[in-house]
């Protein structure tokens, strides 16, 4: 063996994990059915926020050194991370105390009501970082390449086949998880998304609603990327026209600024990973990684980075995050996965 480490998958966490590897001092090889491009990860808006996921300390102490991580790349622009002032509304009069989650966020501050757009009862302010993923892949597929690594496109079809590669591999496969090692608790969400040519807008607005579908859009340097929708269990990638039509103008009618002024549309959609427990390998995960170690009779740490559905900007959206997780699951490699 001449790496120390596979990781497959080349979305954000595969990406992420294999830097922070490689800046580690670690040999690492990159397996992927798909490029960057190509992935769920480059669908996604992609807005840093607070994680309301379980185990709670954990996910907010992640959430929060990833706060740290993009407000420190948001200084080059050339990542797509920049710190974006956020309006973010719901038609629900403002609850009590703000939740100890959503606490970290910078300049929280509630938005006066005469700001608010109609048909909403409250609503914050803030700056929070917005991550243009398509950007932000390639930045970190450039950092991967300076360092002498490059993706290597294929389809592992058992765990069982990168084992040989490696003393350690890392499984960032997404929903391809499910398949991978069999987890059945790895389930999608569909989310659709119209792109617009972005005529001049620079705060980013977010509807906060437990409704299937909501209004959102997010400006980059040249697109606005509006939403939104999610259909659990969906797996078909395919962008629906009927989906685009409810989005643009949007939900309930009211029209964006960025189609009020005429902006050029195209339409993505992507499936993305809804997972209930935040991070780390889930429990059929920890089996197959048992039964491999059994099978080659040797320890063979096998890791799985489990996303939930905001991990463009969690593990593995914090490169420093992950470094600390692969370093510890380095150490503890001896002790199980
Ligand atoms: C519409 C939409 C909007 C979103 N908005 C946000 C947002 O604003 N903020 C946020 O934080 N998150 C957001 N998300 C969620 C976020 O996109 C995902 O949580 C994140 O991209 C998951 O990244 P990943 O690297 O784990 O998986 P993926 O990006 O799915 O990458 C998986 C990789 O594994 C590879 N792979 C899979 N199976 C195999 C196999 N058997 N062999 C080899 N390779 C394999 C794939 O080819 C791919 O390279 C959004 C998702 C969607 C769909």
């Amino acid at each position: 063996m001449t790496n120390d480490a596979v990781v497959i998958g080349a979305g954000v966490s595969g990406l992420t994990t294999a830097i922070c590897l490689v800046e580690a001092g670690w040999a690492v090889q990159v397996w992927a059915a798909e490029p960057p491009r190509a992935t769920t990860s480059a669908v996604a808006g992609a807005l840093w926020g607070p994680s309301f996921l379980e185990p709670m300390a954990k996910t907010m102490a992640w959430t929060n050194r990833s706060l740290v991580d993009f407000t420190e790349l948001a200084e080059d622009p050339a990542t797509g991370v920049r710190m974006a002032p956020a309006l973010s509304v719901s038609a629900m009069p403002a609850a009590g105390d703000t939740p100890p989650q959503a606490r970290s966020i910078p300049d929280l501050r509630p938005c006066p009501p005469e700001d608010l757009p109609d048909g909403f009862a409250s609503g914050f302010r803030a700056t929070m970082p917005l991550i243009d993923m398509s950007r932000y892949l390639d930045h970190l597929v450039a950092r991967l390449a300076k360092a002498g690594v490059e993706i290597e496109l294929r389809t592992v079809r058992s765990l069982a086949d990168a084992a040989p590669a490696a003393p350690v591999v890392v499984n960032c496969t997404g929903l391809g998880a499910r398949d991978l090692v069999g987890d059945t608790e790895v389930r999608p969400v569909f989310g659709q998304h119209v792109m617009l040519a972005n005529p001049g807008l620079d705060e980013l607005f977010m509807e906060l609603t437990a409704a299937a579908e909501w209004t959102s859009y997010f400006p980059h340097r040249d697109r606005v990327v509006c939403g939104g929708i999610t259909v659990p269990d969906r797996w078909d990638r395919t962008p629906d026209p009927d989906v685009t039509d409810r989005i643009l103008p949007c939900p309930r009618g009211r029209a964006t600024p960025a189609r009020r002024r005429g902006a050029r549309r195209r339409h993505r959609a992507a499936a993305g990973p809804l997972g209930g427990a935040g991070g780390g390998p889930t429990a059929r995960q920890r089996v197959v990684c048992a039964q491999l170690r059994a099978r080659r009779h040797r320890r063979q740490p096998v890791v799985g980075l489990r996303t939930g559905s905001g991990g463009a900007s969690r593990p593995g959206g914090g490169a420093p995050v992950i470094d600390r997780r692969a370093r510890r699951f380095a150490r503890e490699a001896g002790a199980g996965c």
